[in-house]
């Protein structure tokens, strides 16, 4: 018999979490605007709201936090991850952020400027807020296969060529700064892009002379997926994979609290020494003196033994075997979910699962709200809600999908928990009949609404 996945790590520290009843929550909910961001982390029992800075870290990464080196400038500490950036990259030039979207902020004020396009795949919230706030526009490259849930196309995250094509042939260079490959696809759910297509939209953008960026934040979960899905990359290994990738742009921003394997961090890698001093200027501003940029030097670390382990085949086959689990469960118990399944999370598709709730009431938002007054669960909703509305029209913009994404942390909860989630879900999908009505907006904010809007129950 084929043995099956498991983990390549056993557990040494436990952290307890609390069940509720169905009451509780009910409260909870009202007290939070119906907003699942507003929950106390004490009423969530099992948390898939994110798998951002939620993972598990290992002994080794624990042991790095002990000899830290808190050294303002030039640190040990980050030479260390200067040295393992360099490695898994090739990128020599490193500035430390203290998140994702500060890497973005950082970037993006030496690079984007008002009236600018950035054509990419599905832009994530955060860097599509911090191209908006720029006066810029993101374009959406991405091939038409990732907005229909049930095509099985294996790269769906994937930029479609002639899409990316006109965008560079209706604007001026001057009006593009890059073009951002984000790996894994988060908003067209946790979907990898070949290494077939990163070669493509870099010889394409060359030709142009567009340099290419990647939104890195699951640049291994990405180089998993190409080495098991993608001709001829299957005897290589991920490291070497995530050089090749990271071979085809100028540089990449990071959540280091995704693949990093850590709980906050981020940074910028670059091979452009101009635009690495441009940015510069902007850390020392926003971030931090260059060698920290707003993170502790036992963090800086850490992350680099995190970036270590989560580009090793046997860590990331159990990760996302995990999610498949999930993923494979729902799809036996007929709940319907985005296929393949992504990397990070599994989208439950809330337009077939709740028809009788409307597109003005925010069907995902609905879905999210019923299978925490269920079990506990907090998922959260990648729909409307989050795709804010319009910058100069401010109607809603109703993306094509509306979804409910279950974030699976790294290294965190069990098969067990994984079964209890199926569970939960199955239950609300026998009473989805029952649920008609969703929820309106009594507040909400000017840009990046999703995180802190109120509701009520329509
Ligand atoms: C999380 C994420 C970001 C932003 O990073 P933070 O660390 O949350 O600030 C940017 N892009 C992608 C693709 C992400 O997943």
């Amino acid at each position: 018999m084929k043995l099956p996945y498991a983990e390549p790590f056993r557990i040494k520290m436990v952290e307890e979490i609390y069940p509720s009843t169905r009451e509780q929550r009910e409260t909870w909910l009202k007290n939070a605007h119906y907003n699942l961001f507003n929950l106390k982390s004490s009423q969530v029992f099992i948390d898939l709201l994110t798998d951002s800075g939620t993972g598990a870290m290992s002994d080794k990464q624990w042991a790095e936090i002990m000899t830290g080196d808190e050294s303002y400038a030039g640190s040990r500490s980050f030479d260390q991850l200067q040295k393992r950036v360099e490695q898994i990259t090739g990128f020599q030039h490193l500035l430390p952020t203290h998140q994702g979207r500060a890497a973005e902020n950082v970037l993006f004020s030496a690079l984007v400027k008002e009236g600018d396009v950035v054509p990419g795949n599905s832009h994530f919230d955060t860097t599509k807020g911090h191209i908006e706030f720029r006066k810029a526009h993101a374009v959406d490259c991405t091939i038409d296969e990732a907005f229909d849930i049930e095509n099985l196309h294996p790269f769906k995250g994937n930029i479609d060529l002639h899409k990316l094509e006109s965008v560079y042939l209706s604007h001026s260079k001057e009006n593009i700064p890059f073009c951002l490959i984000t790996i894994t696809c988060n908003t067209s759910g946790g979907q990898p892009v070949s290494l077939e297509n990163i070669k493509a939209v870099k010889k394409l953008s060359d030709q142009y002379g567009i340099p290419v960026i990647f939104d890195s934040a699951r640049f291994a979960e990405n180089a998993y997926f190409i080495k098991t899905r993608e001709k001829g990359q299957s005897e290589r290994s991920i490291k070497e994979i995530c050089k090749e990738m990271f071979s085809y742009g100028m540089g990449m921003t990071m959540s280091s609290k995704k693949d990093g394997l850590v709980n906050i961090g981020g940074f910028i890698a670059l091979n452009n020494e101009e635009v690495f001093k441009k940015a510069a200027n902007f850390t020392i501003i926003y971030e931090g003196f260059i060698t920290y940029g707003g993170m502790a030097g036992r963090d800086m670390a850490a992350l680099a033994q995190g970036l270590d382990e989560a580009t090793e085949f046997d860590y990331l086959h159990s990760r996302i075997s995990q999610v498949e689990l999930l993923g494979n469960q729902l799809i036996e118990l007929g709940v319907p979910v985005q296929k393949p399944i992504g990397g990070h999370a599994v989208f439950v598709d809330a337009l077939k699962f709740l028809p009788n709730v409307k597109r003005e009431e925010f069907p995902a938002q609905t879905l999210a709200i019923e299978l925490y007054k269920e079990a506990g669960i907090r998922g959260v909703e990648i729909g409307t809600i989050l795709a804010d509305r319009d910058p100069e029209t401010r109607e809603n913009r109703y993306p094509k999908l509306e979804l409910l994404r279950l974030a699976i942390p790294r290294r965190t909860y069990t098969d067990n928990h994984i079964h209890y989630i199926a569970t939960a879900l199955k239950n609300v999908f026998d009473r989805r009949d029952e649920i008609t009505k969703g929820y309106h907006i009594t507040w909400e904010s000017e840009i990046l609404r999703h995180f802190t809007v109120q509701l009520e129950k329509a």
